[in-house]
């Protein structure tokens, strides 16, 4: 049962010395006790205290660490239902299926997909996470194998599906050294794989349908030592999916009911068999509230929007993504190349940047801090405006790099030209083109 602040306060030393970061040791309790800090912020817990303290700092909902093969990826460990009360931390893992009942060609096609699904965007890798390999035939043998290949081939997190205890053993005994999730627990089977999982340290899958039988199941595997679970709720139809997504993740964070505290599987991919239909089913339970989402065929052009929409709901709300300010060379300028400024709102910077690489150009593009803010929003809060961007100029060092003394400025940020020539003496302002796309044909003309 979770603790109250109070009662969380009256364990700890209530100096006050504020080494949490808080202002009091009840601030802290309180902080505590609601899932937004960590014990281990407070350096004079003892043991005892600490070992009281576990259940009431524990996340409500376990993040479980899962193995990829070069990177550990985290689900679950959230603590908010919407991401504008705090942010959504632990990204949901996109998975690719491949079953026992697939040919050779057409399993290798699969992996190769697998690994060629990399997009950069703002100066990121998106990419799928997981291969989940499911026996569905009865045969161990090709299970085993199946799993071994997608881990001598690809660098994916491996799940392995299967209700035989003994099929899951063998397979996940081929791929031990990549620490595969196992699954699926039942309430059939769940005392050999909660004794598999338990013997070899590794995350577990469990499957029940109904919240009952659900919270029967993962009380039943929590007693038996195991820690990490990942909840499938069985439900393949959207409509109950997604309430059994929204039940749990409630459930979880608000009375803290620690049977369903844990990450989930969702599995678009035996809700329909119609591709673009599960494109959009994933696309629900990446914003609610899957930690791992499985699709049928991993496909760039379904792929890709999803990472995408994953990269939108798992941004922290309150923090923009912004790039350093400084001076960005590009394409080699040198002190006759221009000079044009934008902000360090990260988007803005990668879709500028690139159209000017593309253009083949030498440009030094100066990057101003506006705290994340694109042009037109920091122009009005005047954030870029003559007088910043001149500072940004005079200070930054281009006045050694380049001899030009021009320079070009957004188009959406034209109403600080005059400003911006009175405060830059000796040098000329150029309006640029509003739209980054029409950058190349700008610097053509220019
Ligand atoms: Fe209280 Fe510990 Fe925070 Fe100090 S660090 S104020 S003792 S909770």
């Amino acid at each position: 049962m979770a603790l109250t602040g109070i009662e969380i306060f009256k364990l700890l030393a209530k100096t006050n010395c504020k080494e949490c970061d808080f202002p009091t040791c009840l601030a802290f309790a309180m902080a505590l006790a609601s899932g937004k800090t960590e014990l281990d912020k407070c350096p004079y817990v003892s043991d005892e205290v600490r070992e009281k303290l576990a259940e009431a700092s524990a996340p409500p909902i376990r993040p479980v660490k899962i193995a990829m093969k070069e990177a550990v990826k985290t689900v679950g460990g959230e603590t908010v239902m919407f991401r504008h009360e705090k942010t959504f931390f632990n990204p949901t893992l996109i998975a690719g299926l491949l079953t026992t009942a697939m040919s050779d060609a057409e399993v290798d096609g699969k992996i190769a997909t697998f690994n060629k699904l990399q997009f950069e965007r703002v100066g990121l890798n998106l990419r799928p996470e997981m291969l989940v390999v499911k026996e569905v035939n009865g045969d161990a043998g090709r299970f085993a194998a199946l799993a071994k290949k997608v881990a001598d081939q690809s660098d994916a997190a491996i799940l392995l599906c299967s209700e035989k205890p003994e099929a899951v053993k063998g397979a996940a005994e081929a791929v031990k050294d990549r620490k595969p999730v196992l699954g699926v627990a039942t309430a059939a089977n769940a005392d050999a794989m909660g004794a598999l999982a338990k013997e070899m340290g590794l995350p577990l899958v469990t499957k029940a349908e109904g919240y009952d039988a659900l919270a029967d199941l993962t009380t039943k595997l929590t007693g038996m030592g195991l820690k990490d679970l990942i909840i499938d709720s069985g439900s393949r139809t959207l409509k109950q999916a997604f309430q059994d997504q929204v039940v749990l993740r409630r459930a979880a964070l608000v009375p803290k009911f620690r049977p369903f505290g844990f990450p989930t599987i969702a599995c678009p991919c035996e809700m329909t068999d119609d591709p673009l239909k599960e494109a959009l089913y994933a696309a629900v339970f990446i914003a609610k509230y899957g930690g791992i989402v499985v699709l049928s065929d991993l496909q760039p052009h379904t792929v890709f929007p999803l990472l995408l929409e994953r990269l939108n709901i798992y941004t922290d709300p309150q923090r923009p993504m912004i790039i350093t300010p400084g001076i960005y060379e590009i394409n080699n300028p040198g002190p006759d190349s221009i000079v044009a400024v934008t902000t360090n709102f990260a988007l803005t910077y990668f879709i500028v940047s690139g159209e000017f690489e593309g253009s083949k150009v030498p440009t030094w593009l100066l990057i101003q801090d506006t705290e994340g803010l694109s042009v037109m929003t920091s122009w009005a809060a005047g954030k870029f405006s003559g007088e910043t961007v001149a500072m940004h100029v005079k200070k930054c060092g281009i006045m050694d790099k380049a001899k030009t003394r021009t320079i070009i400025i957004p188009g959406y940020a034209a109403g600080i030209s005059g400003d911006l020539e009175e405060e830059l003496p000796g040098w000329k302002v150029v309006i640029g083109p509003r739209e980054a796309s029409h950058i190349p044909v700008f610097l053509k003309k220019l």
